[in-house]
């Protein structure tokens, strides 16, 4: 499809379901050159009736704003947005009922979060914060030479088995330039044939996980695979999103596909939070949320580095207030060469995933296991550990949702993922302990690990 015949399509497609977003990334492309001042003033109103809002329309922060003693009207600068106390997820799991706005814009969902790196949580979304999002993506994209209606290829997730309306989204993908490949379970036999497909589709950009594109390169190089190649069908840039990118992996990357790789950062729950610019600087989307940083022990604010704490402020179907991600970042004002007001993060936890391999030489993405834990109710916390071939462990934390043949589903589901005659035992544990290091590990695979190391892939 011709890129402006893509962007047009993709215009049309956003209107249709209630989503100004083309008028909004225009707003952003203007704002982010705006003074300190002015942005200062725009996120302060934008605050104002956030609030407002909230109080208006949803009993928890009606009822929390009554009993921290105070009124939207006290909400003067920025700095009274700490009146707020911070929002835990906990909170948020048991509360969430209580503070949706029904009414708020169109298409209201109940959605989840990936749950890769904290427990899956469900929130509402509308028209109208999604627009923001897409917009502000847009915007990100922008950044880094890639127009909407350009061809992205998203180097992706997808279900086991495609239903009706998987179908209709493939074709209208096409329609809009946006291609996908399974970067779930990477083999080196799909791995050629996706070479062989991106030689023909020809994508300026490709946008997945740092991992997947890690293994990619790997498996890649001890296959033959040139994927430098691609630049020559018009491949311009790696966007990496939802994990930690260290600068080994992102060196490892845009050497192998001899193109930049630039990072993006977002939380489903809270809105994207930072794209990169053309010259590596994370910018935040200011015009949307504002962040804050905290010592993770005393709670008390620190100044710029420090566990990140997010306030939406284009959300008012949902609020988040104060919202603790769990994220050790580093945030900063320092001006940055392409001459953007935005301010700058830059993300120091790593949010790491890994893979298990089956048998068959399949790697498979931890984030694969994500569609397992959505799929069956009241999986709270799910752990998959692998510490020999063939055998795969997988642990669930449940709650009172999770049905008497849960078990037996997700073994059924895993079963049909990993597609192989791997073992695979499921068990109930009270609780799932995050790693030393304070992070919870979706995949431990010893497996991976050495096979990585040594560079050992079988067809
Ligand atoms: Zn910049």
């Amino acid at each position: 499809m011709l890129p402006i015949v893509a962007r047009r399509l993709f215009h049309l497609q956003e209107l249709a379901l209630g989503r100004p977003s083309f008028r909004i990334l225009a707003e952003l492309l203007e704002s982010e050159r705006w003074s300190p001042e002015r942005l200062r003033q725009l996120r302060l109103e934008r605050l104002q009736t956030m609030v407002r809002s909230a109080y208006d329309h949803t009993p928890y922060w009606r009822e929390l704003m009554k009993t921290q003693g105070f009124t939207p009207e006290d909400i003067r600068c920025l700095d009274d947005l700490r009146r707020f106390p911070l929002l835990e997820k906990n909170t948020l799991r048991e509360r969430r009922e209580e503070m949706v706005w029904r009414d708020e814009g169109k298409r209201l969902q109940l959605v989840r979060t990936s749950g890769s790196t904290n427990e899956a949580l469900q929130f509402y979304t509308s028209s109208t914060r999604e627009a923001q999002i897409n917009a502000a993506r847009m915007r990100g994209h922008e950044w880094v030479g890639v127009r909407r209606g350009e061809k992205e290829l998203y180097y992706w997730g997808s279900p086991v088995e495609l239903c009706k309306q998987d179908r209709i989204k493939r074709v209208r993908d096409w329609l809009i330039n946006d291609g996908l490949t399974n970067g779930f379970e990477v083999t080196p036999e799909r791995l050629r044939k996706n070479y062989g497909d991106w030689l023909a589709w020809g994508p300026k950009c490709i946008f997945g996980y740092p991992s997947t594109f890690v293994l990619t390169v790997t498996m890649a190089e001890s296959l033959g695979l040139n994927l430098k190649e691609l630049r020559n069908r018009g491949l311009s840039v790696i966007i990496t999103t939802s994990e930690m990118l260290s600068d080994v992996d992102r060196k490892l990357i845009a050497d192998g596909f001899g193109v930049p790789v630039r990072d993006s950062y977002g939380l489903r729950e809270a809105g994207l939070i930072g794209h990169e610019c053309e010259h590596g600087t994370m910018h935040c989307m200011d015009e949307q949320i504002i962040l804050e940083t905290i010592d993770p022990e005393t709670l008390e604010p620190t100044e710029g580095e420090g566990e990140l704490v997010v306030t939406n402020l284009v959300g008012p179907a949902f609020p988040v207030i104060r919202y603790r991600t769990g994220d050790i970042v580093t945030l900063s004002q320092e001006p940055c060469a392409c001459g953007r007001t935005l301010s700058s993060i830059k993300i120091s936890g790593g949010r790491a995933v890994e893979f298990v391999v089956t048998k068959a030489g399949k790697w498979v993405v931890g984030y694969s296991f994500i569609y397992i834990a959505r799929s069956v109710p009241g999986i709270v916390k799910f752990q998959v550990v692998q510490e020999k071939l063939g055998e795969i462990f997988i642990r669930l934390a449940v709650d009172e949702r999770f049905p008497a043949d849960g078990i037996e589903l997700v073994k059924k589901k895993a079963a049909q993922r990993l597609g192989g005659d791997d073992e695979i035992h499921v068990e109930i544990v009270a609780d799932i302990a995050p790693a030393r290091s304070g992070k919870y590990r979706p995949v431990i695979s010893k497996v991976a690990e050495e096979l990585y190391k040594k560079r050992s892939f079988t067809d």
